[in-house]
Formats: structure tokens, sequence, C-alpha cells
């Protein structure tokens, strides 16, 4: 079987680690990932969801923050903050900063992300093939209003400078309306048995990756059947700031409210927790197939079970 799962951080990862625990060999994913949050920081670029699905399914996580490198130092970060330069906000550690010289250094030399992408998953072996979705470059800004005025920032500006603490009024992925999908992308969409949204944000990472108009075009067109996972459990993200960039876009944080702004379009299935079963009946009444099942992801053998729920409600909407 061939599964296309598009991913953003975190939440993406750690729900595909479950899934690869829960196909059977010689099962093939394709993992399209989320470019909307990359940065550039100190010369260098740096793809924190990227990295973070290479990290997680390779091994090198840090576990209990989410992000970055396990057995991290800080050394670079302290340095550069005794000759005062900046940010200082956002965290990249020493080993992480290898992956981002790596990177940049590559494109530096003309190979585009996605090459790059592939060359850094040589090292970590995620078990998955990780495409980022676009070569071209797209990153994510938001509106916001602050004792400064009303001004853009960079999504990561957003969430780990100011904690998400002011209102999102608007999200931009600055750049996506005219980017291409990268390379591998439509073909793996294309020839995909099921197309898998995990429980990723469904704004700044999901609703990102569909933010190239190919890909959304390809995803909605697609033969295979689309099951997405409710990022928002009981009224409220599991983690992160879905509600807030939720509220920018004018969708409730209710998981049959995220079902609906996907839409009958585009979403063939839905996973709600099962603290959401009331949800079920308004997402079927959309015209998309809905069970409520277990959904967080407290560890490995509980996240394989939502991945086997996903694909066995696409096997029930293909047959
Ligand atoms: P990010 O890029 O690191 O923010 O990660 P993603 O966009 O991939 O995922 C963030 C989303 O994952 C948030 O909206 C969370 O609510 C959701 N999430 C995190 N852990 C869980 C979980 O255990 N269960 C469910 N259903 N959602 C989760
Ligand atoms: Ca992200």
């Amino acid at each position: 079987m061939r599964i296309v799962a598009l991913a953003g951080g975190i939440g993406g990862a750690r729900f595909l680690r479950g899934l690869k625990e829960a196909v059977a060999p010689g099962d093939v994913i394709t993992v399209i990932g989320n470019t909307g949050d990359d940065i550039h920081l100190f010369g260098l670029k740096v793809c924190p969801d990227l990295d973070t699905v290479m990290y997680t399914l390779g091994g090198g996580i840090h576990e209990e923050q989410g992000w970055g490198r396990a057995d991290e130092t800080w050394s670079v970060k302290e340095e550069m903050k005794a000759y005062g330069v900046g940010p200082d906000w956002f965290g990249l550690g020493d080993r992480d900063f290898a992956t981002h010289i790596v990177r940049t250094q590559m494109i530096a030399a003309g190979y585009p992300l996605s090459a790059v992408t592939e060359a850094l998953c040589h090292r970590w072996q995620p078990g998955v093939r990780l495409i980022p979705m676009s070569d071209d470059r797209i990153e994510t800004h938001v509106r916001i209003t602050d004792e400064q005025g009303s001004r853009a920032v960079h999504f990561q500006e957003y969430w780990v400078r100011l904690h998400a603490e002011v209102a999102a009024e608007a999200i931009v992925p600055v750049g996506a309306d005219t980017a291409e999908p990268a390379p591998g992308v439509l073909e793996a969409i294309a020839e995909a048995d099921v197309i898998l949204l995990p429980p990723s944000n469904p704004v700044v990472s999901i609703g990102t990756i569909l933010a190239v108009p190919g890909i959304r075009r390809a995803v909605a067109d697609a033969a295979a059947p689309v099951v997405g996972l409710s990022p928002i459990v009981g009224g409220a993200p599991v983690r992160g700031m879905a509600d807030k960039v939720l509220a920018a876009v004018g969708v409730e944080a209710a998981a049959d409210a995220v079902a609906l702004h996907y839409g009958a379009g585009l979403l063939d299935g839905w996973l709600v927790d099962t603290a959401d079963e009331a949800a079920v009946a308004a997402v079927e009444a959309a015209g998309i197939r809905c069970r409520a099942v277990p959904l967080m992801m407290t560890d490995v053998p509980a996240t394989a079970a939502m991945a086997r729920a996903a694909l066995q409600l696409a096997a029930e909407v293909r047959a």
C-alpha cells in the first residue's frame, strides 16, 4: 500500500511514528512536510517541521520537548549572546546547528530543498520518504495588533517569541499562491492508495501545505480516500496554539468545525476523539464519514491504534 501523509511538526511526527508501527512490511509512506515555518536565522535556513519529522522518526529527537535534538548543548547560542547577536528567543542547540549549516551550505551550492532534505535523511533514515511541500520559499506570517500597532510577524515570532498571547488576526502563507509542489509530491498523491491528514495544526501546518494550489487540487482530485484525525480534543488543542490560528480563519476550536473547515470536497473520512462523540453526527451530515476513537498519542502503541483506525476508515470509504 502507498500511503501519503501531510505533516507539520510535533503532532505530525508523533503520528507518523505510530503509522510506521501500524503498516505492513512493504507499505511505502511518503510524507509531505510543511515548510511555512521555515526561518532564516544567523544566516542559516532552519526548517523546524521537516527537522522535527526527521529527528523524531530517526531517533534523534528531544522526547519531552518534542523538537530539537536529544542530549543537546548550547555553546553557540551562549557565544552569540555574548556578542549581543540575536535573536535569542529561538532555541538552536549545537547539534541542531550542524543540520542547518549542512542545509544552508547545500542550498548555497545550488541544491533544491527537496534534494537537501533527502541528503539529511540519508543520515537519519526516518523510514519514510520525506519531501518538503515545495522547493520555493514560503513563509507563514501572522497579523497582530499590540502596543507597537498593527503589523505582521513571522509565524515563529508569533509562537516562540510572543507565545501566541495576542490574537492572530490573519494568517498569510507568503509565497504559497505562486509556489510549485516539490518534485515527487504530485506523483505521490496521484499514486497513493490512501492520503492521511495527521492531527497536525489545520491552519499553519496542513493549511499551509494545502495553500500551495497544485497540492490542494491534487489532494481534492485524488482517487485515494483522504482521512484526517482531529488535533482538537474536547474543544481545545492537545498542545500548541491551534485555537488562536483557527480563530483567525473564523473556525471554532471544535473537532467537527475543523472537519467542516477542510470540507467534504477534500475530506472523505474524519476521526474525532471519544470525548467528542457528539460531534460525529454533524460531520456525517456534511458528507464526511466519521468515527470516534481514542486520539491521544500517549505512547507509540496508542498512536499506532489511531493510525490503524484511520487506515480502516479509509478502507470503508473506498469500499
Ligand atoms: P507543530 O508544527 O509542532 O505545531 O506540530 P503539528 O502542526 O504537526 O501538530 C500540532 C497539533 O498536534 C496541535 O494542534 C495539537 O493539538 C495536536 N496534537 C498534539 N498531540 C496530540 C495528541 O496526542 N492527540 C491529538 N489528537 N492531537 C495532538
Ligand atoms: Ca510547525
